[in-house]
């Protein structure tokens, strides 16, 4: 069944004009706090209360706290927002997965900015699939997103926004309900955008998400997915210490080069020495690699042979990613016999390589199609 609904979004005005509270670390909040008439003593528990209110229990809005002051609580609502952006467009597919497009503000400008977040259920665990810029630079030509031209790099605000109203459609506030087991238990950022080129934002979105007194997400079930910043791979393990993900696609430069063309700028070598050295390995964590099987092009016996000997050093495990098609690309998917043929031999050199099951297809399910689709729509009517 396709749900689609489409609202409107006042809540983007006042988003433009206050800051966002949920943007910033505990240890902001408690600074900013001492802009107001609270006894220094208070400004810890004040705090803690004001994380607690906005990251167990989801609130949106100052005035259902119920535990401080009326006045503080009036004050923070004229300098500061709960709100989340607005979703433009849901869509639901028959598999459980929901997609969303988000509207966020365009500083004034003529352009919509949006972006999508999909939620994917399966029988052990929810995955968010998070994206932290509008559009790509990257160009990968597998991509749907590589298509649309970067508008701009999401603010933390924006990407934690993603996380909270997903859980507020998804009902999946763990303070609300203490004893309901929690619906979204994994986060990818591996939306739109190359996530290492807004590496601050993402860093600091990635804390508060993982911070243990708030959403606290386990830093193992969030994976940062890049397509091989190599400069930043180190600050990643280092500064923020979430699993690592890299969109390799193949084992040979000049087939890399054209999947994925920042490769001609970080190619192979230096790539794999990134992952090698990449800081929780040490921990004996693996370094997800993401392979979208495409045919005749990286999909051959020799081409499996290539990638386990390139990784042979690595504590790797291989997500073989059937393409999702999509309008006016030219790939096409690997025969599913010749995609096991490809894990059979990864299988036999030692690798973990699970075959990704195709998720939400009727939903426009490659990256940034929805975005696309979207606007075209929009133009035709
Ligand atoms: S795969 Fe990622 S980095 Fe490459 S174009 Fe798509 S969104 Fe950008």
């Amino acid at each position: 069944m396709l749900d689609l609904q489409t609202t409107s979004s006042p809540d983007n005005e006042k988003i433009k004009n206050v800051e966002v509270l949920y943007g910033h670390s505990q240890s902001e909040i408690s600074e900013n706090l001492k802009n107001y008439n609270i006894p220094l003593k208070q400004n810890s528990m004040r705090t803690k209360q004001l994380w607690n209110w906005m990251f167990l229990r989801g609130i949106s809005d100052f005035s259902v706290i119920k535990n401080m002051p009326k006045d503080l609580l009036h004050q923070l609502s004229s300098d500061y927002t709960l709100k989340r952006n607005s979703i433009s467009v849901e869509k639901r597919s028959n598999d459980g997965t929901i997609k969303w497009l988000l509207k966020l503000s365009n500083n004034g400008l003529s352009t919509t900015n949006e972006i999508e977040t999909v939620f994917i259920p399966e029988e052990k665990r929810g995955t968010l699939c998070i994206s932290s810029q509008i559009g790509c630079t990257l160009n990968c030509s597998f991509c749907h997103t590589g298509t649309q031209k970067l508008i701009r790099n999401l603010t933390t605000e924006e990407i934690i926004s993603q996380l909270l109203i997903a859980k507020d459609k998804l009902n999946d506030w763990h303070g609300n309900n203490p004893n309901n087991t929690r619906k979204i238990t994994n986060i990818v950022m591996m939306g739109m955008g190359e996530p290492l080129y807004n590496f601050e934002a993402v860093k600091k979105a990635l804390l508060i998400m993982t911070d243990c007194d708030g959403l606290a997400l386990s830093k193992r079930r969030v994976t940062l997915s890049t397509s091989g910043i190599v400069p930043f791979m180190e600050r990643v393990g280092k500064e923020i210490g979430v699993s690592l993900a890299v969109s390799l696609h193949s084992a040979k430069d000049d087939v890399r080069d054209i999947l994925v063309p920042i490769n001609k700028k970080y190619p192979i070598r230096e790539l794999i020495n990134a992952c090698e050295n990449y800081p929780t390995i040490k921990n004996s964590s693996k370094i997800t690699f993401e392979y979208v099987m495409l045919r005749d092009i990286n999909d051959s016996i020799q081409d499996a042979k290539d990638l386990a000997k390139l990784l042979q050093n690595i504590p790797s495990k291989i997500n073989l990613i059937p393409f999702n098609p999509w309008p006016g690309n030219n790939y096409q998917c690997s025969d599913m016999d010749q995609i096991k043929k490809f894990a059979e031999v990864l299988n036999s050199a030692g690798f973990s390589c699970p075959i990704r099951k195709p998720r939400g297809q009727d939903i426009m399910a490659a990256c940034g199609q929805l975005k696309s689709e979207t606007v075209r729509l929009r133009k035709k009517n």
